[in-house]
């Protein structure tokens, strides 16, 4: 019996959080991607000017892309409250400036907050997929995971606004669910299978 070895296709990943790369890493395997970070081809950082999710993402990719000459996979994410007209937005890691600190971040939010009793919001993930630097068709996918924002802070896990996120489906934060759940159902989880089913048609 011969065994068939699938090529394996490279793509740079524009990351260099390691938990993000994991997560990219298991959904492309099976589509026969090999996700190599940007840090190993020593792609510098990349200019994010855009005021839209989608429009920094793109940036992203194709600087991976051009700087690598591979196909490239970027992702971008944040929290978008509807009281505050989408913001924190594009400026959700650095939303109480520098140096980011979800802390701070946090603290703005509900100080931004009171006496507000709209509370609705949601995280957003977009991820971008460009063949090629000036690519004229990128794969793009999307994710969005609603919820409210409460005054104080439940659970410990997740990270950034998670513990004042609340998910009314479950009466929990997402610090409360488990990784389990919370990739089930976040905005980032909604996205990456969504890219997966594109890139594989
Ligand atoms: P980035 O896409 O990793 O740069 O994420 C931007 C920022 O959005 C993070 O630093 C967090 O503040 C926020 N964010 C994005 N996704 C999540 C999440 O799943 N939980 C909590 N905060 C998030």
């Amino acid at each position: 019996m011969s065994a068939k070895k699938v090529a394996m296709k490279k793509v740079v990943i524009a990351s260099s959080n390691a938990g993000k790369l994991r997560e990219i890493a298991r959904i492309l395997e099976p589509l026969a991607f090999e996700a190599v970070p940007q840090d190993a081809f020593g792609v510098p950082e990349c200019p994010e000017p855009h005021v839209t999710f989608v429009e920094n993402c793109i940036a992203k990719a194709r600087h991976a892309a051009a700087h690598t000459g591979l196909p490239a996979l970027a992702d971008d994410s944040g929290i978008c409250v509807d009281a505050l007209n989408g913001a924190p937005g594009v400026y959700s890691a650095r939303y109480a400036g520098e140096p980011k600190s979800d802390a701070r971040n946090n603290q703005k939010l509900i100080e931004a907050l009171q006496g507000e009793s709209n509370r609705r919001a949601h995280y957003y993930c977009v991820m971008v997929y460009v063949r090629y630097a000036d690519d004229p068709q990128p794969i793009i996918a999307e994710g969005a995971w609603h919820g409210e924002i409460i005054d104080t802070p439940r659970g410990d896990g997740g990270f950034g606004y998670d513990p004042y996120f609340l998910v009314p489906e479950f009466g929990q934060t997402g610090a409360e669910l488990s990784m389990e759940i919370k990739n089930g159902i976040s905005h980032r989880g909604q996205a990456l299978r969504a890219l997966a089913e594109k890139l594989s048609t």
